[in-house]
Formats: C-alpha cells, sequence, structure tokens
C-alpha cells in the first residue's frame, strides 16, 4: 500500500503524469501534466492522486496524511528548484495555490485556495522581491478571506448570512468613501489583514494559522472533505457520477494576476460555448486574481478586440468609452495576446476539441492554468463536432461519439430566452416530464384551456378525459405522477412541455388557485414551465423557437451511416406522424387507439358503447366509430405510406372513458339522453381496486370481441382504400397485455377471420402482420411458444417494469426519487432501462422467441425506446426496431449509430 504512487509532479516542460491519466490525476492534473508535455508555459506544481481521496474517506485525515507526507514534500522540493523559491521561506517564499479536480469537471461544485504560504514574514520578503507592497498585502489578504472561508469553514451556511470578511471589506470600503477593491492603499490592506485574522479568531476560537505546511494540509484535506459537501453530492446525483471516483487535488505554485497593471488574470474558449462558431472569445481582468473575474464585482473585459466591440454594442458603450475604458486583452497586451492566442490554437489543435482556458498574465509574462474541454449547448456540441470534422481534425466516427443524445432536446423544442430565464424567479420543481418551454395562463380545468390564447393547465393528475385540454395548452403541470404518468406520456408525445409530480405545488381546483412554495397564483395569471429541467417560474418569460441548423441534419445523417437499428416513433395522429417522419422515423412503433377515442363525437360514441347493456347495444355504438377509426388510419397510413405503421387494439381500462368528476357526468347524461345515476351507476360498476391489473389489454377483446372486430375491420378496410389510390401501407396489428399463448390465438383468430371477410368483401388484400406486446413478465417466460404464432414482439417496458419491479407506474413517483437519494436505485428505471433485472426478461423473450421463430421482428414501444443508454442495451439484444415518440427520433438514431460505434 505504502509504495503505490499517490503524487505526480509537473513543471518546466516535464511531467510523471499525462493527458490519459484522468482518472487518477482528475481531469485538471490530467491536462496541466499534458501542457508542460507540449511545452505549453504552465507554473509548476503536482497533483496528489483521486485514489488518496478515496483513501481520505476510509481511513481519515492523520492516516492520509502520514501516508502522503514524503511525497508531498519530495514534490515541493521539486516545484521550489524550478521556481528558485522556498516554501516557508522568509526572504524568497513560494506561494501555492491549491484545487480540486474530478475525472469529469464539476464546475463550481469543490473548493480551491490561493496564495498559500503567506503570513507576516512571507508578505514582507514579497514585498520586497516584488518591489510592490500593494500587491503583497492584497494577496495576503486574498488569502486569509479565502482559506478562511473554505478551510476554516467560515462561508456563510445560508445566502441571508452575511459572510463576515465581505462585511468587514465594506465597512473598509464605506469609511474611505471607495467602490473599487483595486482602489485600496496598502494601509487599507494592511488593515483588512489585522480584521480578517481578528475574524477568524471570533469564529473558530483560534488564531490564524502561520505555519505554511499546517496551511497546506489544511487546504489539502479541505479539497478532499468538499468531495463530499452537499452540492458536489448533488452534482453527482444529477450527472450520475460514482461517487467512488473522488477528486485529485492539484498543488500549483502562484502566478500573480494581481501584481500591478502590467498583470491580468481571465478565462477564454477557443470557440463560442453557446454557439459553437469558431471564434476566440473570452473575458480578463485586469490587475486581478481569478476569484474577480467569476465574483462579479468588476465589469471583466473583452479578450478579442472582434468581441469588444461586439460587448459595448450590446452594453451601450460608445467605441471611445470601449477603447479607454474596456480595451481588449488583443489591444492592452498585444504581446501577451499574441501568445494567448498562439497557445489556444495549439491547445485546440492537440486536444482536438473546443477548450476552456484559464489564464494568469504576471508582469507581461503568460502563463497557462488550465485547459479543459469546454461545455457547451446542444447546437454548439453539433456544430462544432462538425466543424472539426470539416476541419480533418476528427473523423466521423468521434464526432457521432462526441454528442450527448439527450442534448440534442434542446434543439428540438422551443426554449426560454437565455437573458430573460436568468432575471425570472423559480417557484417550484417537479420531474421534467416533456422537454421544452412554456409560458402561459393558468386553467384548472381542461375543458377550460381555450379561455386564454396560451394557457397551461395545472391538473392534480391528467386522465383520458382531459386530452384535448392538453393538446390545446402551451404546457401542463401535474403536481402528482411520474414520467410515465398519462400526463407525461401523452405531453412527451405531442412534443409538448410537461412537468409532472410537482409536489411542492398545491392545487385547489375549487377555489382555482395553485401556492407554490409561499407565492399564490390564480386562474389567469401567468406562469412559465421549463420541461427540460422541471421548473417552474413565476410570470411570462419569452421562448424563441428551435431552429435545426444545417450542422444538425448533417450529424444525423452521418449517424444515419453507421446506424443499423430502425427506429420508429410512437403517434397516433396525422401531425405527430408527419412530425415523426421529418425527424427521420422508418415506421410506426406503437400507435395507441385508446387515444382516438377521447374526443368529440369519438368519445359519445364510445360512451355508447360502455353504456350499451348486451352485445346488440355494443355493436350499433361500435358500427358508428368504425368509419371514423377507418378515417384515422386512413390518414395515418397515408402519412406514413410506404413504411410500416403497428397499430395496437384498445388497452386501457374502459373507466377511463367515462367522467369521475359530478360536473362531467352531469354532463355526460345530457348528452347522452340519461339520467346522471345511470352515468354513476356505470362509472361505479367500471371502479376496479387495480386498473392496471384489471380489465385491460387483451382482456378487453376478449370480454368484448366486437371490438377487437371492430378495430381489425377499420384497419384492413383503410389499407385496402389506400391501395386503391397506389398508396402501399403495411400494417402490423398488435395485440396488447399478453400473458397466455391462448389468449394470443384468441384474439389473432378474429383478427385473421375479419381481415379474410374484407379482402373477400373486397376482392382485394394487402399483406399485414399479427404480433404481440410483451409487457407481462409470464409473456418473456413463455416466449417460445408465443412466437410460434406471433409474427412480431414489441416490448411494453413501461408495463413490463412495473410489474417487474411491482412499482405502480402512476405512484411510484411517491417513493422513486427517495431510492434514488438513498442509492437503492441509481436512476428511475421507468426513465432509464433496468437492464439488470428486466433486460434479463428481454433477452429471454428475444432468445426464446428467436427460436421457435427465427424470422421474429422484435422492437420495444415503451418509454425506454427514445432513452440513450435503454437504445444501446436495444441495440445489443439483437432488437430490430425501437420506438419512442417523435421528439426523440433524433436522440434514438444517434443513440443507436453511437452503440454500432461502441460494440
Ligand atoms: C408499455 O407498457 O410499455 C406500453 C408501450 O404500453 P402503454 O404505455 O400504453 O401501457
Ligand atoms: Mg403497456
Amino acid at each position: 500500500m505504502s509504495d503505490l504512487k499517490r503524487v505526480y509532479t509537473f513543471g518546466n516542460k516535464q511531467a510523471e503524469g499525462k493527458a490519459d491519466m484522468k482518472n487518477l490525476l482528475g481531469g485538471k492534473g490530467a491536462n496541466l501534466a499534458e501542457m508542460n508535455l507540449i511545452g505549453v508555459p504552465v507554473p509548476p506544481g503536482f497533483t496528489i492522486t483521486t485514489e488518496v481521496c478515496t483513501e481520505y474517506n476510509t481511513l481519515g485525515k492523520d492516516k492520509v496524511v502520514e501516508l502522503i507526507k514524503k511525497e508531498v514534500e519530495a514534490a515541493m522540493s521539486y516545484v521550489e528548484n524550478i521556481m528558485g523559491t522556498k516554501f516557508g521561506d522568509k526572504e524568497n517564499p513560494l506561494l501555492m495555490s491549491v484545487r480540486s479536480g474530478a475525472r469529469i469537471s464539476m464546475p463550481g461544485m469543490m473548493d480551491t485556495v490561493l496564495n498559500l504560504g503567506m503570513n507576516d514574514d512571507a508578505v514582507i520578503g514579497i514585498a520586497k522581491k516584488s518591489g510592490n507592497e500593494h500587491f503583497a498585502w492584497d494577496s495576503y489578504r486574498r488569502f486569509v478571506q479565502m482559506y478562511g472561508d473554505v478551510v476554516l469553514n467560515m462561508k456563510p451556511a445560508t445566502k441571508e448570512d452575511i459572510n463576515p470578511f465581505e462585511e468587514i471589506m465594506e465597512e473598509v470600503k464605506h469609511k474611505r468613501g471607495i467602490e473599487n477593491d483595486a482602489a485600496l492603499t496598502v494601509d487599507d490592506l494592511k488593515e483588512l489583514v489585522v480584521k480578517f485574522k481578528a475574524a477568524v479568531k471570533k469564529a473558530t476560537g483560534k488564531d490564524f494559522p502561520v505555519d505554511p505546511w499546517e496551511q497546506l494540509w489544511g487546504a489539502i484535506c479541505a479539497v478532499f472533505d468538499s468531495w463530499m459537501n452537499p452540492r458536489a453530492k448533488y452534482y453527482r446525483t444529477m450527472n450520475v457520477i460514482p461517487e467512488e471516483w473522488g477528486t485529485a487535488v492539484s498543488v500549483q505554485s502562484m502566478v500573480f494576476g494581481n501584481m500591478g497593471t502590467n498583470s491580468a488574470t481571465g478565462v477564454a474558449f477557443t470557440r463560442d460555448a453557446a454557439t459553437g462558431e469558431d471564434i476566440f472569445n473570452g473575458e480578463y481582468l485586469i490587475d486581478a486574481q481569478g476569484e474577480d473575474v467569476v465574483a462579479g464585482i468588476r465589469t471583466p473585459q473583452q479578450i478579442t478586440k472582434e468581441g469588444s466591440i461586439r460587448w459595448a454594442k450590446l452594453a451601450g458603450k460608445s467605441e471611445a468609452e470601449r477603447a479607454a475604458k474596456y480595451p481588449s486583452l488583443e489591444e492592452y497586451m498585444p504581446a501577451a495576446f499574441k501568445e494567448l492566442d498562439e497557445t489556444q490554437t495549439k491547445l485546440e489543435n492537440y486536444f482536438k476539441d473546443m477548450q476552456d482556458l484559464e489564464f494568469t498574465i504576471q508582469d507581461g509574462k503568460l502563463w497557462m492554468l488550465q485547459t479543459r474541454n469546454g461545455k457547451r449547448t446542444a447546437a454548439a456540441m453539433v456544430k462544432i463536432a462538425m466543424d472539426l470534422l470539416k476541419q480533418g481534425m476528427i473523423d466521423e466516427k468521434t464526432a457521432i461519439l462526441r454528442q450527448e443524445p439527450n442534448k440534442l432536446d434542446e434543439l428540438l423544442h422551443p426554449v426560454f430566452d437565455k437573458s430573460a430565464i436568468n432575471a425570472a424567479t423559480i417557484v417550484a420543481k417537479g420531474l421534467p416530464a416533456s422537454p421544452g418551454a412554456a409560458s402561459g395562463q393558468i386553467v384548472f380545468f381542461a375543458d377550460e384551456g381555450k379561455k386564454y390564447p396560451a394557457s397551461i393547465l395545472m391538473r392534480i393528475e391528467t386522465s383520458p378525459e382531459d386530452l384535448e385540454g392538453i393538446n390545446i395548452a402551451k404546457g401542463i403541470l401535474t403536481t402528482r405522477g411520474g414520467m410515465t404518468s398519462h400526463a407525461a406520456v401523452v405531453a412527451r408525445g405531442m412534443g409538448k412541455c410537461c412537468i409532472t409530480g410537482a409536489g411542492d405545488c398545491k392545487i385547489d381546483a375549487k377555489a382555482r388557485t395553485l401556492t407554490a412554495n409561499g407565492h399564490i397564483f390564480k386562474e389567469g395569471d401567468w406562469i412559465s414551465l421549463n420541461g427540460s429541467t422541471g421548473e417552474v417560474y413565476k410570470g411570462k418569460i419569452a421562448t424563441i423557437d428551435a431552429e435545426l441548423s444545417g450542422d444538425f441534419g448533417e450529424m444525423m445523417q452521418l449517424a444515419d451511416k453507421y446506424r443499423k437499428i430502425a427506429v420508429r416513433a410512437n403517434a397516433e395522429t396525422e401531425r405527430d406522424c408527419k412530425v415523426a417522419r421529418s425527424f427521420g422515423a422508418q415506421g410506426i412503433g406503437l400507435c395507441r387507439t385508446e387515444h382516438m377515442f377521447f374526443e368529440g363525437e369519438r368519445l359519445i360514441r364510445m360512451r355508447e358503447m360502455i353504456l350499451a347493456n348486451d352485445e346488440a347495444g355494443r355493436r350499433v355504438a361500435l358500427a358508428k366509430l368504425l368509419p371514423i377509426q377507418r378515417q384515422d388510419f386512413t390518414d395515418i397510413f397515408n402519412a406514413m405510406a410506404g413504411l410500416p405503421v403497428t397499430v395496437r387494439l384498445l388497452d386501457p381500462p374502459l373507466h377511463e372513458f367515462v367522467p369521475h368528476e359530478e360536473a362531467n357526468q352531469q354532463e355526460m347524461a345530457a348528452q347522452m339522453g340519461v339520467s346522471v345515476e345511470l352515468i354513476k351507476q356505470k362509472v361505479h360498476e367500471l371502479h376496479e381496486f387495480n386498473p392496471m391489473l384489471g380489465h385491460r389489454g387483451c382482456r378487453l377483446g376478449i370480454t368484448y370481441p366486437e371490438i377487437t372486430e371492430m378495430q381489425a375491420r377499420a384497419i384492413i378496410e383503410a389499407a385496402l382504400d389506400l391501395k386503391k389510390k397506389g398508396i402501399s401501407t403495411f400494417p402490423e396489428i398488435m395485440i396488447p397485455l399478453i400473458g397466455t399463448v391462448k389468449e394470443y390465438k384468441h384474439q389473432e383468430a378474429i383478427v385473421r377471420s375479419v381481415a379474410n371477410l374484407v379482402f373477400a368483401e373486397r376482392a382485394d388484400k394487402i399483406d399485414y402482420l399479427v404480433g404481440t406486446m410483451i409487457e407481462i413478465p409470464r409473456a418473456t417466460l413463455i416466449a417460445d411458444q408465443i412466437a410460434e404464432v406471433a409474427e412480431f414482439f414489441s416490448f411494453g417496458t413501461n408495463d413490463l417494469t412495473q410489474m417487474t419491479f411491482g412499482y405502480s407506474r402512476d405512484d411510484a413517483g411517491k417513493f422513486l426519487p427517495i431510492y434514488i437519494k438513498n442509492g437503492i436505485l441509481k436512476t428511475d428505471p421507468f426513465q432509464v432501462l433496468d437492464q439488470e433485472g428486466v433486460g434479463q426478461l428481454i433477452e429471454m423473450g428475444i432468445t426464446r422467441g428467436r427460436s421457435t421463430n427465427a424470422k421474429l421482428k422484435v422492437g420495444i414501444c415503451g418509454e425506454h425506446g427514445g432513452e440513450p443508454s435503454s437504445v444501446e442495451f436495444c441495440v445489443r439484444a439483437g432488437m430490430n426496431y425501437v420506438s419512442c415518440s417523435p421528439f426523440r427520433v433524433p436522440i434514438a438514431r444517434l443513440a443507436a449509430a453511437q452503440a454500432e460505434l461502441r460494440k
């Protein structure tokens, strides 16, 4: 254990580490090493590995200090030799920075300490050596404050509390009548150091540590501790980063941007992180240290002249004022700028991706402090990869693998205007059920959606009755329900913004109010939803339409070149089919026919059927539904001409078609010409204790074969009608929720006999398939028997997940967040396929199915069909297609291509 190498040095164009050692040295440490190796000027230092962080968390502070002490001391001598200074020396002191750095950058989540090694002696030594007393004392006061905040835990616990150091700073500035920190005199700075130290004594009961080594161990341990701070933990949960990874600590010799007006510090991007344009850009501050740029105390200046001119226009500054007060680095320090520009080109060419850089200019000399692949928007992600491909810097496979499939979502839905969202107030948070941005006036009832030109529908939960209202509303919020709740599935299908399970919103539909964390909204009040983050905002926020740029189309074509599995869409309207096709869907994998009965005349006819007392009565109502259904299929088949369309027979329990609210029951009674009592009685009869496991799926078609007959007829007739017009169709008729072969055979027999009857009537035929959903665990176990008769399987992983875990898909929102928080589950299995458990059933279903029917076509149509890691699983499992909501089709196409490239 003790001969393990735990500390890696770098400096003077040499390094013990390199770029591909990110797991051990963290992103920052690995790239600092690599920059040395390629001759970029980097202050020397050393990196303590991520493995030490793990040891720290198990063995504790003292043991770990003992383990690394010798290596750290040796590394410090290495730095001292290069710098010609000495850590802890009075005359010629070496100052250090201590920074965190995990494998994946977690911006702002962990801690940093600068100017370490400062004390009452060092400050004099530094002042003498630099000939700049102001700079020396400025560095000292910064150190006491930063060390107090980070290592001595003096940072206020809440935003409302005042930071003791800031309070003192304000006091001194106020007394002196100055606004800018840079205007503080040496005496002011000395006063600050004394007062800061007194604040430390008051808060901790101890003197500020003067021994540089004590300071160093304190700072290293504080960085390790910051790996476990709530912010970092939350970030890890959000981004699924394992706790075991740990953070590395990079200890680096200080270079000073606060050494006067010939010094500066800044951050830069080799390309535009928002648009992806190949424009070098960034900000800097003269006579400042790193944290000043982000702290927002002073207005940072632009690095390039072009950027500076653009900035001045937006900020309403005249050219004269810009040039005098806010010159670009290019103008202000041309030599340092030239070197920075050359370095950014070198780094981007070397790392072959857009770089996010940190630099300091000390007395005219440029030093690089960090380089990493920059975070970027989806638009920039696509553009940068396609540009790098065209510039010959990366190959096609790399360009595809550089894309984050889920991020494409941003390109497919309207989005909030960036500056507007920054100024808005968040009032609540729910599940990001369907992405996009929506602002509208609140309505609490689905049938009131039309009251306002833009409405947001607020419901405790939605039911199929609400469909029309959902369609009209700009966005939907429910206080209950998860990612596969009705509202979520329907909204995603429509590409409509939706937040579900917003538990801290209380809806009082009677009073028509919504209460969210103390804010009270009435009907008609403006509210905004961000379906991509689950955030709910007060008031109206401007949105901009999504643009599918040329690069996006090109990137999708490139992905298709490598993709093998087909991608279909789940859709049941002509409009959705068109959207799906425009996004590249190669067919419909699930047409949920129940969605066709939830509005207007169809709903009335459906209810007529439900109210009928006998088969004869049901047939009368079904006869009226037939032409409507046939027209639906005609429209869908036409929109998908030449492509397969899987139509699923009626699936949901019938109670979903009848109203449960008194007012709606009265309305229905009036519409149907029957008494309210009769409606109530029917609703009562249809009530089930567990409708998800009740009278639904093929159980309906078996109880009421006439429903299956009507649907089969509508499908076949629609296809024959189109054939006459020369339009080819490929219907695939799908039986839902089977668990036994006999269920399947019962329904298949009806479908085939109706089809033959229609063929005889029309003296014409078409090709069609009959197959089944596989969504009950038992069906996966007897898949070999089912495949002897079924022509295709479509895995309904929503129900299969529900029944495998025994979690109700509509109620899991209550406990899943707690499961995830406690690490019992890593992700929501209704969003990310549980490959370990449910995945086994799928694999078994496919293997057994194909053992008796080698030609068996296999797909997935649960929500997982559009989730990247689940798509990858489906590719590996050998499925023929995945099917997802239209707006996820490009994501699935990309994920499928990536899966092939990773095989
Ligand atoms: C499923 O269960 O995965 C499925 C696609 O069907 P539904 O969501 O309509 O139950
Ligand atoms: Mg299902």
